[in-house]
């Protein structure tokens, strides 16, 4: 018994049915809403832990729904798995953009999105260390999960404070993509490394409008450094 909530947004009962039977019996608690308008008084009632959200929704899409609750700061932290009939490369990667930690492809098995979910929970949980690190007033806050520049708070997804976390606490040392996916995702089988560089390209656009996105570096061939001096 996990007692995690998971709401699923999706609009064809019959796969709402399936997804929500499946996740009963592996311990969550599941709520269920068919189009985004419901999705989103559900959330203002009863944060979930985790969103299903598909793609294709009757009053707005599932990418635009993903992309409001990421702007939102009450629910910028809530991981959002779409899922969508599309296979395309450059959709996925639109979803990912759009604000989404993972993505499953219809049709699905109920192991495979059971397996996508316990990925995103456990990169979600908070990482135990409570030290603070600060480089050059860029400051990570661990025991409260929070990045500030000087006073102001950066606004992160879930998925880019782990990265970030991850990089302040091991500066100055390049890692590949397969390595950050190994330690940052926890070596979730069904990740892509290019996944890897969605996140990075999110943490830079977070940091750039307080000039640390020089921090995060690309090293050719190799990966990625986080470093404060000049690449
Ligand atoms: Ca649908």
């Amino acid at each position: 018994m996990t007692g995690k909530q998971i709401l699923i947004v999706e609009d064809e009962k019959p796969i709402r049915d399936m997804i929500a039977f499946g996740l009963r019996r592996a311990g969550y608690q599941v709520s269920e809403a068919e189009d985004c308008t419901a999705a989103r008084a559900q959330i203002a009632d009863n944060r979930p832990d985790l969103l299903l959200v598909d793609w294709m929704l009757p009053d707005m899409s599932g990418l635009e729904l993903t992309r409001q609750l990421k702007r939102d700061k009450d629910t910028q932290e809530v991981p959002i798995i779409m899922l969508t009939a599309r296979a395309d490369e450059s959709d996925k990667v639109t979803g990912l953009e759009g604000g989404a930690d993972d993505y499953v492809t219809k049709p699905f098995s109920p192991r495979e999105l059971l397996a996508r979910i316990n990925a995103v929970l456990r990169r979600t949980v908070p990482g135990g260390a409570d030290e603070m690190v600060q480089v050059e007033g860029l400051v990570l806050d661990q025991a409260s999960h929070r990045v500030l520049a000087g006073e102001r708070a950066v606004a992160l997804g879930p998925t880019e404070y782990r990265l970030l976390s991850f990089f302040m606490t091991h500066r100055e040392r390049v890692y590949s993509r397969a390595q950050l996916l190994d330690r940052v995702w926890g070596g979730n089988v069904y990740v892509e490394e290019r996944t890897v560089d969605v996140h990075i390209r999110r943490l830079r656009r977070a940091l750039e409008s307080f000039g640390y996105d020089r921090f995060v570096q690309t090293v050719r061939g190799a990966g990625y450094r986080f470093s404060s001096r000049p690449t």
